[in-house]
């Protein structure tokens, strides 16, 4: 689950609370505390090979499922009766798969979600899409919020033309929400089956996209022409956070939902809206720092990803650019892995799947590349400049005289590199975050450029931070052992 809340342990009697990412185990669905994480009390830390994990996850996740279908089989009459209530009271049937076997090898299966087909007397066919859960529910004001979310976004685009299926939810009368909602035991929402295709793109860390170069020609011409689409649609708010619709049916802005740590591990767990850019990362950057000071993130680097935060929050705080008010937002995916797009035999665009988590933002951000084309190796090490995928999405948006796009594209680094916050990694070279802060209005920020003389020189800028003191307690770090350590790197290395 890649949402970061308090679970509580899995072990009876024990009232622990655990916020990680990856609480709840891959291979038993588990959650652990520390106290219960032991090889003892927790077998799946003997499972040491790859051979043996491997059938581990499966064995676990087909239980799952298969727990999924039965309660599927059980709930069926209903889901039935609320499809055909949403369209026309047409009759319908449900295709359930036999086992989970018969599931896992369907390709209805996804990484969050799993799919139902609904096929009604007249031939149309819908998906019942069902969020995975893991055994362990989210608390009800997130999964409510999510599910609403996308079902208002799915809508919001198929209204303004862009090829998304039509999403349709079952709201049951006020009286009973609450006995529906403790009928059945997993979220979905209908939605229309789109026919087409979707392209496997691998992507190594390093290096681009695993495509032919006349496929990549035509991923990225796909990707534009959506993206051009998606600038076409007029909104009616001019917030940034999720999409939703009001008790009345307006479209308006709700809290972000999102993976990882853009959130609060406590009720009431989700932030935002927010009007201007820099409110919205500050509050993204202050949730991690709380994360990180908690050892739920980062936890292999605990201060230094402080200490980072700490450095983005800075240059955050003084973006003029980030400060602009915005008079009109746009929808931004959250997962342009490429395979998002669904296309026909002549190889047109014919759908954009998996909106969950999409929020609504500025031009600048959510026209900005997605990072298939843009994350490889030299991104890693700092360099800022377009890639080739990139300079290839310029030249369509030139094409199609959309240089307003193209410079969006050309600008897209400051927002890519803060869609990094939540995940420090020391392998990225910090020069690469500054940069597209440049000019930097401070005048006393010269960061060295190792990391060693870094970390010094930024326990003693932010040395009155009250967060730090307590993250280097924790952590057992000291300015002392920090500067040490830079004087045996520089004997050894100048
Ligand atoms: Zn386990
Ligand atoms: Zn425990």
């Amino acid at each position: 689950m890649p949402e970061l809340i308090e679970w509580p342990c899995d072990v009876p009697e024990c009232h622990q609370l655990v916020v990680r990412s990856g609480a709840i185990c891959d291979y038993c669905y588990e959650v652990r505390c520390s106290d219960h994480d032991t090889s003892q009390q927790h077998p799946c830390h003997l499972i040491s090979d790859q051979e043996s994990r491997r059938p581990k996850k499966r064995d676990i996740r087909l239980r799952y499922l298969s727990g999924l279908i039965e309660q599927l089989r059980l709930h069926s009459p209903t889901i039935l009766e609320q499809a055909s209530e949403l369209n026309s009271n047409k009759k319908c049937t449900l295709t359930i798969p036999e086992n989970a076997d018969q599931l896992l090898d369907s390709g209805l299966l996804a990484g969050f979600n799993v799919h139902f087909m609904i096929e009604f007397e007249d031939g149309i066919k819908w998906l019942l899409r069902v969020r995975q859960d893991q055994g362990h529910p989210l608390p009800l004001q997130i999964r409510k919020a999510n599910i609403e979310s996308e079902v208002a976004t799915l809508n919001t685009l198929k209204a303004g033309g862009i090829p998304v299926p039509a999403a349709f939810l079952h709201v049951p009368p006020e009286h009973e929400v609450e006995r529906v909602q403790q009928e059945i035991p997993f979220d979905y929402f209908f939605y229309e089956f789109l026919p087409g295709e979707t392209w496997h793109i691998p992507k190594h860390p390093f290096f681009s996209v695993t495509l032919s170069d006349e496929k990549l020609v035509k991923l990225v011409e796909g990707y534009a022409q959506v993206q051009i689409k998606l600038s076409q649609l007029q909104l009616s708010v001019s917030q940034i956070g999720c999409l939703k619709y009001t008790d009345s049916g307006e479209l308006s802005v709700g809290p972000i939902i999102a993976r990882g740590c853009f959130q609060t591990p406590k009720p009431p767990y989700l932030l935002g809206p927010f009007n201007i850019m820099k409110d919205r990362y500050l509050a993204h950057i202050d949730a991690a720092l709380q994360y990180i000071a908690r050892g739920a993130i980062c936890e292999w680097d605990s201060v230094d990803a402080y200490l980072w935060h700490l450095e983005l929050r800075e240059l955050v705080s003084n973006s003029k650019v980030l400060g602009r008010t915005l008079s009109r937002v746009y929808i931004k995916h959250d997962d342009e892995k490429g395979d998002h797009l669904m296309w026909n035999e002549k190889e047109e665009v014919v759908g954009v799947l998996d909106w969950e988590w999409a929020h609504v933002t500025s031009k600048e951000e959510a026209f900005s590349s997605p990072y298939i084309f843009y994350d490889m190796i030299d991104y890693i090490r700092g360099d800022n400049q377009l890639t080739k995928e990139e300079i290839m999405l310029i030249d369509c948006y030139d094409r199609y005289n959309r240089p307003d796009l193209a410079e969006c594209v050309k600008n897209g680094r400051l927002y890519q590199r803060l869609s990094s916050i939540g995940h420090y990694d020391k392998a990225y070279s910090k020069k690469g975050f500054r940069e597209p802060f440049e000019p930097i209005p401070i005048s006393d920020f010269h960061p060295p450029a190792q990391d060693v003389d870094w970390r010094v020189y930024s326990i003693k800028r932010y040395q009155n931070h009250k967060g730090l003191v307590e993250t280097m307690k924790k952590f057992g770090v000291t300015l002392e052992k920090a500067e040490e350590d830079a004087r045996d790197w520089h004997a050894r290395n100048d």
